[in-house]
């Protein structure tokens, strides 16, 4: 049998022998397998009734409590291996045979109730690089506690209540994970929903208080609080009020914390890189580890990793198409 072909056209397309594997699709496209790497929203799609998609139950799961439903879903078909991406909770990585291994969403360490990325070899490395450039090396994640930690306290001395921000599903349980010793503690709703499904999954979450902006911004108590919300902009309306009304912090929380600028874009008093995804140091591990004869990197910094590697001496390039329709993801 001839080896893979991989190409992008509204999802990543891999032709090997007489079957199609579509990969994170972002609408229904004819293919033998749909595989759903994760239930984060930029690599959602309904599928089709006849579609037989691959993803992990716990994706599944989120993906319908979040509106998509993913149908019957299945973890194993002959030939594919999902492993464990350390993204978020359920999210995989598939190798198709020993030809070409999808990371999706990646981490390269393990935090919290995640682990970091489990890699195989494969001759065809398909990658995302949100962080692709040596700019982005994350600090230890025990470090970057202690510090938010260090903050919290102060703010409790003061009588100041704090808002952590991230992703509702992701980031927002590793905050509520990290820093859940605090009390009271105030969950969004959109985060207290994702944090029931990772408490019915054994993930060890301590239970808080629901917090719906449109009915309970006004009454929330005056003295220190910890809430852990989606990230939103400082100068959005609920946001504005927590702050004017209380006194609030704003910690945001995401890999372009590294960045000039983030801060102030996102209208937060202070910002921290706490990621789900590689950092540029644990990309290149990531490659290492797989040791493909060819690299397409997605996502982020993709033109740029792919001309690093190839420095390195693999043979490396990005998938563009599938790249330029994810820009606005890349702003986030
Ligand atoms: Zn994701």
């Amino acid at each position: 049998m001839a080896g893979a072909t991989v190409t992008a056209n509204g999802g990543i397309q891999v032709e090997l022998g007489r079957t199609r594997y579509v990969l994170d699709p972002h609408s229904h496209v004819r293919a033998d397998y749909t595989f759903v790497s994760h239930a984060h929203l930029d690599h959602m799609h309904s599928p089709s009734k006849s579609e037989r998609v691959v993803s992990s139950s716990l994706t599944a799961e989120l993906a319908k409590a979040r509106g998509y439903d993913l149908g019957t879903t299945t973890e194993e078909a002959e030939g594919l291996e999902l492993l464990d991406s350390g993204h978020i909770l359920g999210a995989r990585a598939i190798r198709i045979q020993d030809e070409v291994y999808y990371t999706g969403d990646a981490s390269g360490r393990a935090r919290a109730f995640l682990g970091k990325c489990k890699t195989r070899q494969a001759r065809i490395l398909v990658m995302e690089t949100t962080y692709g450039v040596p700019e982005y090396v994350f600090p230890s994640t025990a470090k970057l506690v202690k510090e938010v930690n260090g903050l919290i306290a102060s703010a409790y001395d003061r009588g100041v209540p704090v808002v952590l921000m991230g992703y509702p599903l992701g980031k927002a349980q590793l905050l509520s994970y990290f820093f859940s010793s605090w009390d009271p503690i105030f969950y969004h709703e959109s985060v207290e929903k994702m944090n029931r499904i990772h408490i019915e999954h054994g993930v060890a979450l301590k239970p808080g208080t629901r917090f719906d902006p449109a009915r309970d911004q006004d009454r929330l108590p005056k003295g220190p609080w910890v809430m852990v919300s989606p990230m939103s902009s400082g100068r959005s309306r609920v946001m504005a009020h927590l702050k004017k009304e209380y006194g609030a912090i704003l910690v945001a929380f995401s890999g372009w914390a590294l960045g000039k600028g983030y801060r102030y874009t996102m209208g937060a008093d202070y910002s921290f890189p706490l990621s789900d995804h590689c950092d540029y140091q644990e990309l290149v591990n990531l490659v290492q580890a797989v040791s493909p004869e060819m690299v397409y990197t997605v996502h982020g910094f993709a033109a740029e990793f792919a001309r690093d590697l190839k420095k390195m001496g693999f043979s490396a390039r990005p998938l563009a198409a599938y790249q330029s329709s994810l820009s606005d993801y890349v702003k986030v």
